[in-house]
């Protein structure tokens, strides 16, 4: 294992290698398949190393950020990747060069440049931070495991607020996915810390709140925001943000000590100048294999890629489609180097599950969003989602990390989870 204090292993260049940027959802998944294969083939790591490279030691499980306690939130990287023999580089990676193989990652040692064999590129996406006055200085996040805690500490620093005021005021812009998830926890959250009369808004330029949902979703959102007493403003644009709030194009003024962004997400930048093929969302696109198009030597996978799913789509920007494009591209990477045939992934069924506070969860299946369930029947799909399903094995037992890594598709949650487990 390699750490800050320790040079990095000169002969890891030596040997060949498969190097992983990214320890998050498809990076882990990644090395964890890349792993497996390996091992299946009897290929020691002293013939073909794999190394991830991560900005902390951190595994988060960014999906829960939302919740008003991620304490639990994180598992150390360390631990996951010591028993199968991955090496681990704490460091920040500022350029890839695809035509040289190699990757400059700067360490608290200083800047390294690391070549690879094949590389699997797995750097997530981060939040869009338009250009308004504020956003940056004001505007809280959720978006990383840093970013949710910064803006814990802040609404703790608010404390018993008894009066109705600009502090027990609470302005989320962005009302997609995850600005609805954070705004169905506030109320409780507010409540839990003792600020009464809480105010929460819920806001967003789109005429809809949930706008890709569909229908019969959006009116069950705005039914669970509802009775949660969340106000919802739609068809507005934040010009301004400010220590006390925000203020809109057409001049009106919100007053909120606590103003959260959570509207879109763009591949992580560091892509956008490599020599690829991307989307509109900055994604490089791969094939069913996650290799890189026109670049067999890199595979992506996570939020960072495009791949297509074999149904006519493409994956979205999600967990659920994060991690099985990393067990294929840790596969794949694997079975590219050594000649051998690479697996198609396909993915038949595309579901969502929204948690919606105390009022209970909502899950959609197909592209069209068909409500399958709703309210707190939901909600303890949502929680094993959440606590258990996409978190990897923490036994240390290398068999069940193996087993983590298998390049298939998983079947969805059960329908009928009767207690929240976490
Ligand atoms: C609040 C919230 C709720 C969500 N809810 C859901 C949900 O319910 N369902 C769902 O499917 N998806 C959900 N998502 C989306 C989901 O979290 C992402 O799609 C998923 O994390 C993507 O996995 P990834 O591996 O591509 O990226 P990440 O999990 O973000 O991992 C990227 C990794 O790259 C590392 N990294 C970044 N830059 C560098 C660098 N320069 N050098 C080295 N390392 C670097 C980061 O440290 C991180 O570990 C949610 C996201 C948020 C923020």
């Amino acid at each position: 294992m390699l750490r800050y204090n320790e040079p990095i292993n000169p002969w890891i260049s030596l040997l060949k290698n498969i190097l992983v940027i990214g320890g998050g959802f498809s990076g882990l998944a990644s090395a964890l398949g890349a792993a497996r294969r390996l091992d299946e083939l009897g290929v020691s790591s002293n013939n073909i190393s794999i190394t991830i490279i991560n900005l902390d030691g951190w595994h988060s499980i960014r999906v829960r950020n939302y919740e008003p306690d991620i304490t639990n939130a994180r598992v150390s990287l360390a631990k996951i990747l010591s028993p199968l023999g991955i090496n681990l580089i704490i460091g920040d990676v500022s350029d890839v060069d695809l035509k040289l193989h190699s990757v400059t990652v700067s360490t608290p040692k200083g800047t390294q440049t690391l070549k690879y064999d094949r590389l699997i590129l797995a750097l997530g996406s981060i939040l869009n931070r338009p250009q308004i006055c504020g956003l940056f200085e004001h505007g809280f996040s959720i978006d990383t495991w840093n970013e949710a805690s910064a803006f814990g500490k802040h609404l703790d620093g608010l404390k018993n607020q008894q009066e109705a005021s600009v502090k027990s005021a609470v302005l989320i812009v962005g009302a997609g996915l995850t600005g609805i998830e954070l705004a169905c926890e506030m109320p409780e959250r507010l409540r839990a810390l003792g600020i009464r009369n809480g105010h929460i808004i819920l806001a967003d330029s789109n005429s809809h709140v949930g706008a890709d949902m569909g229908e019969e979703a959006q009116s069950i959102i705005l039914e669970a925001l509802s009775s949660l007493g969340i106000e919802v403003l739609t068809d507005i644009q934040i010009s301004s943000i400010d220590n006390n709030g925000a203020i809109l194009n057409d001049g009106t003024r919100i007053d909120a000590k606590t103003v959260v962004w959570t509207a879109g997400m763009s591949a992580n930048p560091l892509v956008l100048g490599l020599p690829v093929n991307h989307d509109d969302l900055g994604r490089v696109i791969v094939n069913s294999e996650m290799q890189v198009i026109d670049c067999e030597d890199a595979f992506a996978a996570g939020d960072i890629a495009a791949a297509p799913l074999g149904d006519g789509h493409y994956s979205v920007m999600s967990c659920q489609h994060a991690r099985p494009m990393g067990r294929f591209a840790g596969h794949n990477a694997v079975n590219h180097l050594l000649g051998d045939e690479m697996l198609t992934m396909k993915i038949d069924e595309y579901l969502t599950c929204l948690d919606l506070g105390p009022w209970g969860a909502l899950r959609t299946k197909g592209w069209d969003r068909q409500v399958v369930a709703s309210g707190l029947a939901v909600k303890a799909i949502k929680r094993n989602i959440n606590c258990k399903r996409v978190y990897p094995p923490q036994t240390g037992n290398p068999r069940d990390l193996l087993d983590f890594g298998t390049p298939v598709i998983q079947a969805p949650p059960p329908d009928n989870l009767k207690s929240s487990s976490s």
